[in-house]
């Protein structure tokens, strides 16, 4: 796709090359918002996300757009509203797909052309459409996201006021070549707003929470979990006189003072880089992994408990109140085979933690996310029991850990499950099915079995399947057809003598 120019208007950095999507080359993108005055926050993302040492252009897990990350934490709050600013293709996917996730929202939309962009006007339009949402009844935050193009034109968020009436002004860049992943954005948008409440709370008096100011020091959660996981750790926590804070990313504005009120922060999800810089700033301690699991629940029951000064003998009440509690869940659901994990959630090693206590053999585990500190007790426990950690996994990657270890099941994304089951492997998509259950604690602990065993106890139907359509719809067969296919392999050399040939031109051409 390209974007109309004007004959008398440049074609900005950002759009040359062949297109402006996506596909139009990182390196190109990421030149181009360096030369656009981007520079200092592309260092902080590459400091924050980091690739893997010399990691190439497509070095990068695949996931879907980044920005969407930010776009759905900012669709879950209340009292928020959220302006794009990009091409037109990538706004169209990102609002069908929140959508598609129940936004139940409009999401505001500034548009551009090269002209809008290189004059400056997309900025001013921005302001426009800024100043004519802030509507301090409705909101208590605005925010603004520039997709790839506007950051690598430099369209300057920063510049726009801080408040509007008394409605916070959230401005970001989340461009696909400067956030690895979509989990990672969450962050982008986390972290920029605990920023501005925590400036706001060292300024002076703020809101408190909708449910009132918590009786007991409390453990922030830093990550989206199921909904009935914070209630769990809070009832962990309860023996050591703490409660479950809030959890980040939160659902409203006031709940980022609460949450930065807190006697301690749980890094739940290990990918919250910008976040925890802002808890940290604020003297929170931070504490890694999660209550997952029998070992897990008690090595992070200690953390905790040291983390917010608790008594030894406190600690030791939450854990023998808890512990055989999960050591009982886990003897009388267990689950009985090889499963690989790979996932973008962040909370792949934690997964892999409970499906190894409950008995299955785990090889592998892939996570498009990076490695972090908050990922380290799950990363030494998994490793001395031998499995494979991936950070940063691509798909060929995870496809190649099913390809080597031939699991009973695979846990994955959407291509990982779709390779799987091609290959008559059950495969369990991790957001829809493992996601949407509770992980931690009594009730995490006999949570998966039974989806896992029923999964993998569907392997005949899937042998079955295969020998009732053999190749049917394969390669060339693909598609629909009227009549039974009649393969034309003529038809494809041809092709490939005419790509042949025209390579061949234009490499002359290219050397002229
Ligand atoms: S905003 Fe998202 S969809 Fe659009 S070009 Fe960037 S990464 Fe791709």
């Amino acid at each position: 796709m390209s974007t109309p120019t004007t004959p008398d208007v440049p074609r900005p950095d950002a759009l040359q090359g062949d297109g402006l999507g996506c596909h139009s080359g990182r390196e190109q993108m990421l030149a181009a918002a360096q030369a656009a005055g981007k520079s200092d926050t592309l260092a902080q993302y590459a400091q924050d996300y980091p690739l893997p040492e010399g990691a190439g252009p497509h070095d990068q897990p695949q996931s879907m757009c980044p920005a969407f990350g930010s776009l759905r934490v900012g669709l879950r709050m209340r009292r928020t509203d959220t302006i794009l600013s990009g091409s037109a293709c990538c706004v169209y996917g990102l609002t069908f797909t929140s959508h598609f996730y129940g936004a139940r929202r409009s999401v505001g939309y500034v548009p551009f052309n090269s002209e809008t962009l290189v004059t400056g006007k997309l900025f001013e339009d921005i302001r426009d459409a800024v100043y004519a949402k802030a509507d301090p009844e409705k909101l208590d935050a605005l925010i603004i996201i520039n997709l790839c193009v506007p950051t690598a034109s430099g369209v300057p968020l920063q510049l726009l006021p801080r408040e509007i009436n008394g409605v916070r002004i959230i401005g970001i860049d989340v461009p696909g070549f400067g956030v690895p992943t979509h989990a990672e954005a969450k962050d982008v948008l986390a972290g920029a707003m605990l920023k501005f409440a925590r400036a706001e709370a060292e300024a002076g008096p703020v809101s408190r929470p909708r449910a009132g100011v918590a009786d007991r020091p409390t453990v922030t959660l830093v990550g989206e979990m199921f909904p009935a996981d914070p209630v769990g750790i809070g009832m962990m926590l309860e023996p050591m006189g703490l409660a479950a804070g809030p959890v980040v990313p939160t659902r409203e504005w006031r709940e980022l003072y609460a949450a930065l009120d807190c006697a301690a922060v749980a890094a739940i999800h290990p990918f919250y880089t910008a976040s925890v810089r802002e808890f940290t700033a604020a003297g929170r301690p931070i504490v890694a992994s999660a209550p997952v699991g029998h070992d897990g629940t008690e090595a992070w029951l200690q953390a905790v408990g040291q983390a917010c000064n608790v008594a030894q003998a406190r600690i030791d009440a939450a854990k023998n109140k808890w512990l055989p509690a999960i050591r009982g869940a886990l003897a009388r659901t267990p689950i009985k085979g090889r499963v690989t994990v790979s996932g973008y959630e962040g909370s792949e090693l934690l997964v892999a933690r409970l499906l190894i206590e409950s008995g299955a053999e785990v090889p592998y585990v892939g996570s498009a996310c990076p490695k972090t500190p908050w990922s380290a007790p799950d990363l030494e426990w998994l490793t001395a029991r031998g499995v494979q950690v991936q950070y940063r996994a691509s798909l060929e990657q995870d496809i190649a850990a099913i390809r080597e270890f031939k699991p009973d099941l695979a846990i994955g994304t959407t291509p990982v499950v779709q390779a799987a089951k091609q290959a008559t492997i059950p495969a369990l998509y991790f957001t829809n099915l493992i996601s949407a259950r509770p992980l931690m604690g009594p009730a995490g602990a006999g949570s998966l079995a039974q989806v896992i065993n029923a999964a993998i106890g569907n392997k005949a139907r899937f042998d079955t399947m295969r020998e009732f359509f053999g190749n049917t719809g394969d390669g060339d067969r693909a598609g629909v057809w009227e009549k039974q296919p009649v393969m034309r392999p003529e038809f494809r050399a041809e092709t490939r003598r005419q790509v042949i040939k025209l390579m061949k031109k234009r490499k002359a051409e290219e050397m002229v």
